[in-house]
């Protein structure tokens, strides 16, 4: 039987429209514009200057703590400035600014097609790599993968499952990679199962990519015929339920186990991956290759030139656009993910980071909020929600900013998935007020356990 998590979830039209495209390179742009604020925690701290000459792949910013990575540029050019420039968001974030000159690889990289399949036997010498080369997690949480594969001594990880789910509408850039690069993808996980020292590994797919399945099947079982590195991997089959790809829906549907509220999945001795970070993860340690590029997906039912593109990060999102035939008519709205958890573009001179994996163009029908009504206490959205909340009654309560209410309701626990706000008759924005009070409510949690100074 197929796969699926336990409670909750909702059926949207899959729209994978782009995905009979296959990865287009884009040329690189005249400038690029590089975010030293690409991961999650501490911003990188620019180590070039005005003026200074850079190579593809040279170190550009330096980790500022434990939780922050490095970043590289991205192309070879003459660094024009380094400062302020608006993000996606509008907020503003020290970016390098490059001029692009033709490409010259740093000497280190490895920039043949060669697949290297041998692995290390070092799990220290794969986990520098994955740090010097900036690898952070690309299934939306940018986190930075060396330090998410080095659990404290206290948890020990048996099961690493492979994240293949792509369960937003629209997006098909990880289904195009699970077709295009699979024995990468995988010699990637084997390379983290070494690092982990678990035995076991799991690469969940949903049904609706039958294509992407066969492909990391075939990859699976070449590999491990060739070497014991490759054995306990192996794909499943998820059923299409949105969000299958959420990190906790999916050990629940891979193992049964349950991460409890504010827990990690390491507590439960599971470490989650996205096939992308899979892939960076390969090009880092099998060749000594920085994540400088990522493919994107461009799409939208208003958008005729349905793509994957691989793009340099720090291209400018217009530049994309206009590459492929320019904005729509008709759109009304840019968005940056998926419908259900993507946000929306701001600024569309904005540069991508590492984590960027779609632009999404609505139409001003598919935005348009319908005109909301009074709770009819129906319970779709406690049913919808994968999390086992009471979407209705958190929204009062953050209405009535009832905030120790709020906490004792779980309020913390949401993933901000959507699937009460898509399941409600009513159309409340049932979303937009979990999403502020659960804010309020981690921040109050996190002060109530911060170390008094
Ligand atoms: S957004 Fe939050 S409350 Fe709504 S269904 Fe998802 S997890 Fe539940
Ligand atoms: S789905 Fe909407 S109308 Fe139904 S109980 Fe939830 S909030 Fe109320």
């Amino acid at each position: 039987m197929k796969k699926t998590f336990s409670i909750g979830g909702v059926h949207p039209d899959d729209k994978k429209i782009s995905a009979g495209c296959a990865i287009e390179v884009l040329p690189t742009p005249k400038t690029v514009y590089i975010s030293m604020a690409q991961h999650l925690g501490g911003p990188a701290k620019a180590v070039v200057a005005a003026g200074d000459r850079v190579k593809t792949g040279q170190v550009i910013g330096e980790p500022t703590g434990f939780i922050s990575a490095y970043v590289h540029s991205s192309v070879t050019g003459t660094v024009k400035s380094v400062g302020l420039r608006k993000d996606l968001a509008g907020i503003p974030v020290v970016h390098v600014e490059i001029d692009v000159e033709p490409d010259e690889w740093v000497e280190t990289a490895d920039t043949t097609d060669t697949l290297v399949t041998e692995i290390p036997q070092d799990p220290k010498f794969i986990v520098d790599r994955i740090k010097a080369n900036g690898v952070v997690g690309l299934g939306g949480a940018t986190f930075p993968t060396s330090v998410k594969l080095c659990p404290p001594p206290d948890k020990k990880a048996d099961i690493l499952i492979l994240n293949g789910a792509e369960c937003e509408p629209y997006l098909t850039s990880d289904y195009r990679i699970m077709i295009e690069k699979s024995r990468q993808i995988v010699v990637g996980a084997a390379l983290m199962k070494r690092v982990l020292g678990v035995h076991k590994v799991v690469i969940g797919i949903e049904e609706n990519k039958p294509e992407a399945i066969a492909k990391m099947s075939e990859a699976v079982s070449s590999l491990a015929a060739g070497s014991g590195d490759y054995a306990g991997i192996e794909v499943i089959t998820l059923k299409k339920k949105y969000p299958q790809g959420g990190e906790k829906q999916l050990i629940d549907a891979i193992t049964r186990r349950q991460v409890k509220s504010m827990g990690l999945p390491i507590d439960v001795g599971a470490v989650v991956q996205n096939v992308a970070t899979s892939l960076a993860v390969y090009d880092a340690v099998q060749k000594n290759r920085p994540l400088i590029d990522n493919t994107i997906t461009v799409t939208g039912d208003c958008f005729p030139r349905q793509s994957n593109v691989l793009v340099r990060v720090g291209t400018p999102l217009s530049y994309i656009i206009d590459s492929l035939g320019g904005i729509p008519e008709n759109a009304a709205k840019a968005i940056s993910g998926g419908p259900m958890m993507g946000k929306a573009i701001a600024n569309l001179d904005a540069a991508t980071l590492k984590g960027t994996s779609s632009i999404l163009f609505l139409t001003e029908e598919q935005t348009r909020r319908k005109p909301e009504s009074n709770c009819i206490r129906c319970g779709r959205c406690v049913e919808a929600c994968p999390m086992g909340l009471e979407p209705f009654l958190l929204n009062k309560l953050a209405r009535n900013g009832m905030t120790d209410e709020l906490e004792q309701n779980g309020v913390q626990d949401c993933i901000e998935c959507g699937c009460c706000l898509y399941s409600c008759p009513a159309n409340i924005p049932l979303l937009d007020s979990i999403r502020i009070a659960k804010g309020e409510v981690i921040r109050i949690i996190r002060s109530r356990t911060a170390p008094k100074k």
